[in-house]
């Protein structure tokens, strides 16, 4: 080992000084032949993660450059681990770097290893440092990346042209191994545990044991470290489409790119939201909608007019963020003086009850006019402003009730009437002197409770039918639009906006039809999302657009958005995935945005409960509502994964109404990042019954052994032949497993687990703790009382099972054994009825 180390120094010092040689060389070269080109010194001025744009509001970071060896050949991926002394590539994968190390020699590996030879390994080239190093600080670049990747996709295509060959089939089978090697090592170890897991004993327990206790992963650079999560994920997405195409069936051919696992949480990036300003529950939202760690550190430095104020309070579930009271925004040089304007409830009141729609101009004599429009009449256009409260853009002042006083500043109403006319302007359907009307909830949105509920109901069909919606979030609204090359840049600022984070807002951006939605910025300008969506497919067709590596940052929405703007199907389980970071500040209003999202009859949900009523207990009413709702609607329907949904439950003792919904959630407004469970199966909806909630999913009963399970952690045998093993993690939600045992099972309970998938593999599966009551419709449906929620996955250490064998030979009393049942197994979740 010492040797070793003695040797590998050596060879960093030769090699450092072979690659500044080897640079200059380059340097001399490149000046003689290209000085003439006036970008040369800009090119040669850049420095570490090239390949990628600079993180907005931020600068590229410098990482050191640590590699011993001047040249990288395939196959070092696999052999390099030996000469640093870990023959047990599985146990360096599973522990991480288990040998002790010193001084700088855990980054000297990984970047030698996870780095140049993965690079080597995955391209099938030889590898030369001198083509990243920037020897004046001994740093890495990643500019030549983009043309050494474009070159594979090519050497791949001439290849696989004449269909493809033993050899190539070889290489890609151990590129695609190293990549997962690599993506493992980089997620397990050199990143922070991912914060979007449910609040259950953590699957990844031991990786933060070992974050703390091996000093080797301590003394890693953060920053290096993301360079590896970086170069890995741009390997897996500029995996060439011809090497994607082989084969199918076993794991070795699956395409890394469309594995869902990820490259981990990165601490460089973490730490540098958590230095900027960012609150933990912010931070994990991030993480969690965008989806790879390079669009992560381009986020991670980005700027927002909001100030934030003591962040300490708030948690990865809850921002108690100080509210600052922030004033109305004045716009267009309005020096905040401008007067303020209102319509009376009682005209709104008359027009909606006659039904119509109030929408109000402002014309250019200077006045506010409201008048009464039927939606549906063909041919009318009209604009309406999507905001949120929250946001308080639009905050005039308050009435003697400390309300709210409706009322909206005049540069505020000209800035609506002169971008709501540019829109909508097509020269056909407007004079010179004509104003297209508009909406917006401050004037035209009653407070009449009863006229409420009708006016509620309009909103979906105002946004629906509007021909122009226009975002007002007043971070964006004080910033200029960017240039059309960097729209993909101002996305991410309308991705991170708050106005994508309040609950409102998710129906506007649900229900605003196809091209019709704006996004405002200083001084009248917008951008359409016709234009975010180019800006995203020409990065994504361009390798050598600067944006390409991180294509995905130009998505408009959220994936569920997405598909709840332009797909019919699965519309409930979509809408549950699309609104979980979202914020509302009522949640009684949270059913009547869902409702109107999914084209549900509001009044229906506004109509129960009291003024006066709690709000939690409103609430909860109407959840019920809305359940019995989608569960009468043809098309929707209750998605059958809902029973495997966090707690709280929507069951409340003492009140009614709830009765027999002991199965439902109480609230969508999870901050969930995983979507699967609701999402399987697909085909099948769950009804509603008068016992409870049934559903079809594969399960097993558990044949317990004479004593109690001893810990929430346990292992279920699966097969005959005893090799089988699930791993399984009960949810207590904090409580003692103890006490909970004694409390739920009795010696005579049937237990058994529901699964969300018959299958799992090595990923963490959600399930749930069963105990049966009984058994419905001739024993064809299992009616249970559901315990808890549990996660199970497929035990592949072998040295576990090995022990698991061993002690029930000892003694076979201790083994639990898991029945299978099939997936079409009825069964019905009890909802607490008595
Ligand atoms: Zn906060
Ligand atoms: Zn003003």
């Amino acid at each position: 080992m010492e040797y070793y180390q003695r040797l590998s120094t050596k060879w960093k010092d030769f090699g450092t000084f072979y690659a500044v040689f080897k640079n200059l060389q380059k340097i001399l070269q490149l000046f003689f032949n290209a000085s003439w080109k006036t970008n040369f010194w800009l090119q040669w001025k850049r420095n570490f993660m090239d390949h990628l744009p600079c993180p907005i509001d931020g600068t590229r970071p410098h990482v050191p450059f640590y590699a011993s060896r001047q040249i990288y050949q395939p196959d070092d991926f696999f052999k390099l681990p030996r000469a640093y002394g870990y023959d047990d590539f599985p146990r360096l994968l599973e522990d991480g770097l288990y040998q002790p190390m010193i001084g700088d020699s855990p980054n000297e590996f990984l970047q030698s290893w996870l780095f140049f030879a993965l690079l080597s390994q995955v391209l099938g080239v030889e590898i030369d440092t001198a083509d990243f190093l920037i020897a004046t600080d001994v740093t890495l670049h990643t500019k030549r990346l983009t043309l050494m990747l474009e070159q594979w996709a090519k050497r791949e295509g001439h290849r696989a042209e004449k269909g493809l060959l033993m050899e190539q089939k070889n290489r890609h089978v151990r590129a695609s191994m190293a990549l997962g090697d690599a993506r493992r090592f980089v997620s397990k170890h050199c990143s922070y545990r991912r914060l979007d897991r449910d609040p259950c004993p953590s699957p990844s327990n031991d990786t933060e044991v070992l974050e703390l206790g091996n000093p080797a992963h301590a003394a890693l650079s953060k920053v290096m470290t993301l360079s590896l999560a970086i170069l890995g994920e741009t390997l897996q997405q500029a995996w060439p489409d011809t090497l994607s195409l082989m084969g199918s069936g076993t794991a070795f051919w699956r395409d890394p790119g469309t594995e869902d696992t990820n490259w981990g949480q990165s601490k460089y990036c973490r730490d540098k939201m958590k230095e900027n300003g960012y609150c933990p529950l912010e931070i994990r939202r991030i993480e969690s909608i965008l989806p790879s760690v390079s669009i992560v550190y381009y986020a991670s430095f980005m700027e927002t007019f909001k100030r934030r104020s003591d962040t300490s309070k708030c948690t990865i579930w809850h921002c108690n963020c100080k509210k600052e009271a922030q004033e109305a925004l004045h716009m267009n040089n309005c020096q905040g003086n401008c007067p303020t304007y209102q319509i009376g409830e009682d005209k709104l009141i008359k027009i909606i009850e006659e039904g119509k729609t109030p929408l109000v101009t402002w014309t250019y004599r200077g006045e506010l006019e409201c008048k009464g429009y039927d939606l549906k009449k063909e041919g009318l256009k009209f604009g309406a402003l999507s905001h949120s409260w929250e946001d308080s853009i639009v905050d005039c002042g308050r009435d003697a009730r400390n309300k709210n006083n409706r009322h909206m500043h005049q540069c505020q109403i000209e800035s609506l009437r002169e971008t709501f006319n540019r829109l909508l302007d097509d020269r056909e359907s407007r004079t010179t002197l004509d104003n297209f009307p508009f909406w917006v909830d401050t004037l035209c949105f009653p407070r009449q409770y009863t006229v409420k509920g009708k006016a509620l109901n309009q909103l979906k069909d105002i946004y629906h039918k509007a021909a122009a919606v226009l975002v007002w979030d007043r971070n964006l609204l004080q910033r200029p639009k960017t240039a059309e090359q960097d729209t993909i840049e101002m996305n991410m600022r309308i991705r991170t906006s708050d106005w994508s984070w309040r609950l409102w807002t998710f129906q506007e951006a649900i229900l605003a039809p196809k091209h019709s939605l704006h996004v405002a910025f200083r001084g009248n300008d917008t951008v359409n999302i016709d234009e975010l969506q180019r800006a995203r497919d020409k990065s994504r067709q361009d390798p050598y657009n600067i944006y390409h590596h991180i294509w995905k940052a130009g998505h408009p929405f959220s994936p569920p958005i997405w598909k709840l703007r332009n797909e019919k199907e699965f519309r409930v389980q979509r809408a549950w995935e699309g609104v979980q970071f979202r914020l509302v500040s009522q949640p009684e209003d949270e059913t009547i945005v869902l409702a109107s999202a999914l084209g549900l009859d509001v009044t229906k949900i506004q109509s129960v409960g009291k003024i006066n009523e709690n709000p939690e207990v409103v609430a909860a009413k109407r959840m019920v509502k809305f359940l019995d709702l989608l569960d009468a609607t043809p098309g929707l329907g209750i998605p059958s994964g809902i029973i495997f949904l966090p707690p709280p439950k929507l069951r409340i003792k003492g009140i009614d109404e709830t009765k027999g919904y002991g199965w439902a959630p109480a609230t969508w407004l999870t901050k969930q990042s995983k979507t699967y469970p609701l999402f399987r199966p697909l085909k099948q909806t769950a009804s509603i019954m008068k016992r409870g909630l049934l559903v079809e999913f594969p399960g097993l009963i558990l044949h317990c052994p004479n004593t109690p399970i001893q810990e929430n952690k346990f292992w279920v045998s699966v097969h005959q032949c005893m090799h089988k093993w699930f791993k399984v993690v009960a949810d207590v939600q904090g409580k003692e497993w103890n006490r909970f045992w004694e409390s739920n099972i009795s010696q005579y309970s049937e237990l058994s687990i529901i699964m969300s998938t018959q299958f799992p593999r090595e990923r963490w599966e959600v399930g749930m703790l069963a105990k049966t009551k009984g058994k419905l419709s001739q024993g064809e449906v299992r009616w249970v009382e559901p315990l808890c929620r549990v996660w199970f996955c497929l035990e592949t250490n072998s040295s576990i099972v090995t022990g698991l064998l061993k002690s029930i030979r000892e003694s076979g009393d201790k083994m639990l054994c898991g029945e299978r049942l099939e997936d079409t197994q009825k069964w019905c979740i009890d909802g607490g009825e008595d």
